[in-house]
């Protein structure tokens, strides 16, 4: 029976709507009894407190990989590398596949736990990887011109964002302060007035390399060790007027918030693609940025927004929005090979964040400022109220999955956040 319908004991794992059957299997951090973060990974509506099946002697793996299956984040699994990960994953899955002994306190109700951060994140970088999202902000920022920047369809375009406010689904985010330049006046300081959100995803570095070594397109996805969901909360009126000539700054670092389970390349295999395709007329693709295996993700996924009003009155959150991540122009194989084309060292639990996920069409425009176009478009809430851009005490929330008919649906869980006011 190949690993794609194999059941679990873990009963909600075999739901076929679960996120978490046994053909996933993604790895988090949550917090024990001492708050101190351990590693799990994601069954059904449980999660296995994998230091406990090591101490029970439950878990069958060599004594490296199971010393950095007890550390506190996922850093030390991560840095180990292919063979550990496999190991590691084929473990669990004998562990916790049907016909396997029933081990029911080696699990905590994924309710109950709370998620932490699942790495230490030494470094985060934003790509800008969406031609359509590129394009739309292009058509928005500079009317007069070529939407696309000349280099866009040469090389992933990235910043490198700032590690110390990404923070695990749930978090609070705070609307940030800004300096705001109105059309006829001088700048002032106060309130982020132009509050979006956008729709990525992240890929968290394995192994990483040397500094001066360069990873190439056939070593990228064996170096990558896995994917999460990403919102990368942006300030609109802040990034209008701060953005030149050195790109975002303040306007993207006051929040990014990413889901807590990481779904490994590995789970991903059945939805990996060819690609990604090239328009008619695109200059070819450099060399070392050409793909030589089957490095896009096909992963889709859907935002949601509820006001304060909404919960309050248990009105379901309204979609306003679906996207895939193979809409992506560049990879994540291809950022990671630009990003250490000048030999700059990437470090296991580095985040690469894929720009705003937009597609052709207006249902799958990945931020607000698309969706609205700039405002003058504005969503109409099912509580009477509406949205240019983020108001107080709004909740966004992106889920994520993938399903073809041949392989089992697998889901990368959801991110979610509450604006909360300026303070
Ligand atoms: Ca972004």
């Amino acid at each position: 029976m190949s690993d794609h319908v194999a059941r679990s004991w873990v009963e909600s794992a075999n739901d076929p709507a679960s996120d978490f059957p046994l053909a996933n299997l993604p790895w988090g951090v949550f917090a024990g009894a001492d708050g101190l973060g351990r590693i799990g990974v994601a069954i059904g509506d449980r999660v296995l407190d994998v230091r406990r099946a090591i101490e029970q002697e439950a878990l069958q793996v060599s004594p490296a990989t199971a010393c950095a299956l007890s550390a506190s984040t996922l850093n030390a699994l991560m840095g180990a590398g292919q063979p550990a990960w496999r190991e590691a994953r084929r473990a669990v899955r004998d562990l916790l596949a049907d016909g396997a002994p029933v081990r029911s306190e080696l699990l905590h109700e994924q309710s109950l736990v709370e998620m932490l951060l699942p790495a230490t994140i030494g470094d985060y970088t934003d790509f800008y990887a969406a031609r359509c999202h590129a394009t739309n902000v292009g058509r928005m920022f500079r009317p007069d011109g070529d939407p696309l920047l000349p280099n866009y369809l040469h090389l992933p375009v990235g910043y490198h964002g700032r590690a110390s406010s990404v923070v695990v689904s749930g978090t609070d985010i705070i609307r940030p302060h800004g300096q705001l330049k109105p059309d006829d006046g001088p700048p002032v300081f106060g309130p982020c007035r132009l509050l979006d959100h956008e729709l990525e995803f992240g890929a968290f570095v394995g192994t990483g390399n040397d500094m001066g070594a360069r990873v190439s397109m056939s070593e990228a996805m064996d170096r990558l060790f896995g994917i999460v969901i990403l919102n990368d909360w942006s300030a609109r009126d802040v990034q209008k007027w701060e953005y030149q000539p050195l790109g975002p700054f303040n306007a993207k670092n006051f929040a990014t918030s990413i889901s807590p389970w990481v779904v490994t390349i590995d789970a991903l295999k059945p939805y990996r693609r060819s690609g990604p395709a090239r328009e008619d007329g695109d200059p070819a693709v450099l060399e070392y940025l050409q793909p030589v295996t089957e490095d896009v993700l096909d992963v889709r996924c859907a935002v949601t927004l509820a006001s304060a009003d909404m919960r309050a009155s248990g009105t379901a959150p309204m979609r306003i929005s679906e996207g895939s991540l193979a809409d992506l122009t560049w990879t994540f194989s291809q950022m990671l090979v630009h990003h250490t084309s000048t030999g700059c060292p990437m470090r296991p639990g580095d985040l690469m964040g894929s720009g705003t996920i937009s597609g052709p069409d207006k249902s799958a425009r990945g931020c607000l400022l698309e969706l609205t176009w700039r405002g003058t478009e504005p969503i109409d809430l099912p509580d009477g109220t509406q949205r240019r851009f983020l108001l107080d005490g709004d909740e966004l929330t992106i889920h994520a999955w993938c399903e073809r008919e041949d392989a089992p649906r697998i889901g990368l869980g959801s991110c979610t956040g509450v604006i909360q006011a300026a303070k």
